[in-house]
């Protein structure tokens, strides 16, 4: 039974604890055979905005190097791959496009926790209820760009605390579902998630009716670890996420493909 997960942080989002090392060992040591690590994208912001949650463009070296040292040295016992975690930002999409080229990102996976740009602080877990169809909208429109590898945490929008399952949430969901659906992209069941609803005991993400909905669309579901803790990468935590999909009936994928971001840029040049 191998084991994959391509959401993996690192200290550098200043949420996040352990070295880099210490996650690649947890993951040898509980049975993965690939580990993407796929740290809170940077931006570059127009304005002098400084995020709290993520690196700096200044940093993103630092990451890098330590990523392609890491996939070197543990070659023979695990694939390492360099991603990240990004927002679906409209105004900033040709510079993560170009960076991604750059700096030879193997993969994108779809956070979309900011609406249009975190410099403006509207957090999709955390909203005005106005917002909603926002979330919807950028979600879709972000993973038409063909950058992001899959969505993490669909239901992110659980979080609000007024939030249940509304019949304009069921109908938002029904739209990510399709689309995902559609385009063949997987939505990520979110173990960090799972382990905090159960020790809230209130169901945010993921909520039950999400999946057995993404099942009944004929989705695919992906397990993302959401590893902030090298602690976050147990295996019996992924077992018992696959073995609720498998309940479900949902395909379960467990590789993604390396995203050819070069090919994008040049697609975008025709279209120009
Ligand atoms: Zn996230
Ligand atoms: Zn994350």
């Amino acid at each position: 039974m191998f084991r994959t997960n391509y959401h993996t942080h690192t200290f550098r989002c200043h949420h996040a604890v352990g070295s880099d090392e210490e996650y690649v060992l947890e993951a040898i040591a509980n049975g993965y055979k690939v580990l993407g690590f796929s740290d809170h994208a940077c931006w570059e912001y127009n304005s002098n905005f400084r995020s709290g949650i993520r690196m700096d463009v200044s940093e993103f070296d630092e990451y890098k190097k330590s990523v392609l040292a890491l996939k070197e040295k543990y070659k023979d016992k695990i694939t390492i791959l360099l991603g990240m975690e990004a927002e679906y930002y409209p105004m900033y999409q040709e510079w993560l496009l170009e960076f991604c080229v750059e700096q030879e990102i193997d993969y994108l996976i779809l956070g979309n926790h900011y609406y249009l740009s975190d410099e403006y602080g509207i957090y999709f877990g955390h909203m005005p209820p106005r917002y909603l169809n926002a979330y919807f909208d950028t979600c879709i429109e972000g993973l038409r760009t063909g950058m992001y590898a899959y969505l993490a945490h669909p239901e992110l929008i659980m979080r609000n605390e007024y939030m249940e399952w509304y019949d304009v949430v069921e109908e938002g969901f029904q739209k990510i579902c399709l689309e995902c659906a559609r385009l063949h992209i997987p939505l990520e069941y979110n173990v960090l998630g799972m382990q905090a609803n159960r020790k809230s005991g209130v169901e945010q993400y993921p909520h039950h009716k999400f999946w057995e909905m993404a099942a009944s669309f004929g989705c695919q579901a992906i397990v993302g670890m959401d590893a902030h803790d090298p602690k976050d990468l147990n295996a019996s935590l992924y077992e018992e996420a696959v073995a609720y999909l498998e309940s479900l009936g949902i395909e379960i994928v467990k590789t993604i493909e390396p995203v050819n971001y070069e090919y994008l840029q040049d697609l975008q040049w025709i279209d120009e």
